[in-house]
Parts: C-alpha cells; structure tokens; sequence
C-alpha cells in the first residue's frame, strides 16, 4: 500500500476516536468533540499546505492558492466531520480526510494545480441534534433562514444560541452569508461512502453517482372515533389504525411496481393507545424518493389519492403535512464526464449510480455544478460501528481523487 494511502487510513482511524461518547462514535454540530475534529482535522490540512479557518456555523475549510494566478476559480472537495450516534468511521470524514492527502501528495510529486482548492468539513449534515439536515453546508451556502435559527435541541438551546457560543463577539448575530459567488467556483466534488448494496453486489469498488434522488417527507394522520373493543360490531367502527395500515400497504405496493421509487412509513402512533380500545388517531411520517421528480411528484399524487379514497371507505379523516421536498440534483455532465475518465483508468471499468440517500452535495448544487464518487460499503451497511470500507477500495478512491485533479488541470484555462 501506498504510503499517502496508509496516511489517510491512520487520519480515519484518529478522527474516529473524536467522539462525545466513550466506547461509541458520536459527532453532532458544535459538540465538544466536533470543536476537537476540527481542530484535529485543521492541523492535518495545514501539514497539506492548505490554510485553515473556521466560518461561523463551525464549518472547517482548508484553502490553496494559486500563486501566479490570485483570480483563479476555486474547486471545492469535501463531506461533513459530524455523524450519526454510534457511527462508523468512514460516512462523511472520508470525502473531507481523502482530498487533504489528495493535495499532499499531489505536493509531494511537485503537481501545481491551475485552480484554487478549497476543502470542506461541513459541521453538520446528519439533523442529529436539531432534527434538521444540512445546516453546515446551508450555513456555507447562504442558505440559512431565520427560521432555521429557532430550531432548538434536546436541552431547548437554540441554533442561534449554539452559534453565538461558537464565536463570542460583542458585534451582533448575523446570519452567514455565501462563501463564494458562483462565478468564482469551479464546482463540488464529493466522495462518500455508498451506504447501499449496489457496488458490493457488482463486486466493485467504486461508481460514479449520476444523480440524487429528490425526497418528499410528510406528517399524515388518520382520524376516526374510539371505542370498546368488546362492544363494538366490525361494521360500526372507524378505526384510525386500520386505514394506516391500508396506506402503508399501498406505499409499499407502489413502490414496489415503480422502478426506482422507494416509499417508507418510518414512524407511526397510535392514539389512545390502549390494547382493548379502538385507535382513533394514527400518526405517521412518510418518505418518499425517485432520480426523477416528475416520477416521485407523479407517486405523491397517486398516495394523495390513495389516503382520501381509503378515509372516504372507512369513514375516517386524515391531516397531510409536507415537511420536506428536496428536488432531485442531476450530477455536473462534465465533471461527472472526468470523475467517469479517471475511475475507467484506474478500475477497468465504471457505473453510473443513483444516490437514494441525500448528501451535501443537494445543497452545494445550488451553488455549483456538483458530482459525486461513491466508494463501496460492506454489505451496503453504514450508520452503524459495523460500517466497512476496505483499505484497497480507500486507496483506489485517493488514486482517482489525484487522477481526477490532475484531468481537470490539464484540460483547465485560466
Ligand atoms: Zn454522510
């Protein structure tokens, strides 16, 4: 194994003991081990010759200049440093430690590239700490609203409040504005673990993703009347579990008929919630996700239907709340065109993917033309300590990262 290739997997394996709970791996935004990741993380950067700042939603950034060219555009790499409760090691520090040992090495081979690089650890990706995803990138971006600010934590502290401990200034909160003009900006590039079974069931180490889904998420709610268990006759209820049921059923059946589509019921309660009374309510989330929004909107529309036409039989109301519609983010044609040039040289051969998870990269499109390369994981399992990427597929994934960066130098005009 390469020695840059042994580097990055001794940085993974440091950064996955930074962490707010002993014996597992836990990272949420602005937590004491996330200040440690990135102070951590920003000491390996400046061994790269990048130079480091933090910006005020904690995002760690790691920059390197042109020299000769001051105005040149800048290329962005990177992932998030937070995780999940009891993570693995790989999901998000993969795609922000591989570029750092990708610019080092391309260093150590006296490579100087035409184009500015800057390297991103996001502070937050996952929603862990205030069941809102993306607030690290947004913050980058320029998309964070007022609104995101008031979301508070399990301990009732606020976005806003966390923010102002993160940089004790008498100057008053403003909310971060973009860090680049898209004029400026090459692109995104993000590499990151599949976290699906599909690379590993083609026996092969990495893809190169095409697009990302878009995602609906929703609160519905089936309402009917209570009643005894005992007492009641079958054809007099209105029972507000069965109707649940009956949707979750034809969400799957959708999906299951619609290539592509993935519907899931995550969550339901049931209300009064008592083993010999009728439910009068049930409470469920819904997840929706397809490559293609004319598809998923076209499926939202048919489990629209689908709901009022099983209320309407079981005489039963329902509450439909959209809380998330992400569109679908088609990947850059012609940086997914180089990513695709340098994963054929090194592997043999390539696939294009879809991501069904979201990532980043949603965010950072609205900023840029984004792609993605997809490193295989261990029977698709990630979110969990057991997630694997293995050395020789980490290492294949650095040689594509130098291989790509140096394509687009060669075909790059200043
Ligand atoms: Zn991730």
């Amino acid at each position: 194994m390469h020695a840059s290739a042994q580097l990055l997997l001794s940085y993974l394996a440091e950064l996955a003991q930074v962490t707010d709970e002993p014996g597992q791996l836990t990272r949420t935004f602005l937590s004491p081990a996330m200040r440690r990741a990135n102070a951590l993380v920003a000491t390996w950067m400046r061994d790269a010759g990048l130079v480091t700042r933090e910006d005020t939603v904690g995002n760690l950034i790691g920059r390197l200049d042109v020299p000769a060219a001051p105005r040149a555009r800048t290329l962005l790499l990177g992932s998030h440093l937070d995780t999940v409760r009891d993570a693995g090691r790989f999901d998000g520090a993969l795609g922000v430690l591989l570029p750092i040992v990708a610019i080092s090495e391309l260093r150590r081979r006296g490579v100087t590239l035409p184009f500015a690089v800057e390297v991103l650890g996001f502070s937050e990706e996952e929603g862990v700490r205030f069941a809102s995803a993306y607030l690290g990138s947004k913050g980058y971006c320029g998309q964070l609203r007022a609104a995101d600010l008031k979301l508070t934590d399990a301990d009732g502290l606020s976005v806003r409040t966390a923010l102002k401990t993160l940089a004790p200034s008498a100057k008053p909160f403003a909310l971060p504005r973009r860090a680049h003009a898209p004029r400026d900006l090459l692109g995104y590039v993000e590499i990151h673990i599949e976290q699906g079974p599909v690379l590993d069931a083609k026996k092969l180490a990495l893809g190169v993703v095409s697009a990302i889904a878009g995602q609906t998420r929703a609160k519905l709610a089936f309402h009917g009347r209570a009643g005894h268990a005992g007492t009641m006759p079958m054809n007099l209820r209105r029972d507000a579990l069965g109707g649940a049921a009956e949707f979750t059923l034809a969400a799957e059946e959708l999906a299951q008929r619609t290539p592509g589509l993935v519907a899931t019921v995550g969550t339901m309660s049931v209300a009064p919630g008592a083993a010999n009374v009728i439910p009068a309510t049930a409470a469920f989330s819904l997840d929706l996700r397809h490559p293609s929004d004319v598809i998923r909107r076209s499926a939202l529309r048919q489990l629209q239907a689908a709901a009022a036409r099983i209320a309407r039989r079981r005489q039963l109301t329902f509450t439909w709340t959209a809380t998330q519609d992400n569109a679908a983010v088609t990947c850059s044609p012609a940086l997914t065109a180089t990513l695709t040039a340098s994963v054929r040289a090194l592997q043999g051969k390539t696939i294009a993917l879809p991501s069904g998870a979201g990532h980043d990269a949603v965010v950072l499109s609205a900023l840029t033309p984004v792609a993605m390369l997809f490193v295989r994981s261990r029977a698709g399992l990630s979110h969990h300590p057991d997630e694997f990427s293995s050395p020789a597929d980490i290492e294949l994934a650095l040689q594509v990262l130098i291989d790509f960066l140096a394509r687009l130098a060669r075909t790059h005009t200043l």
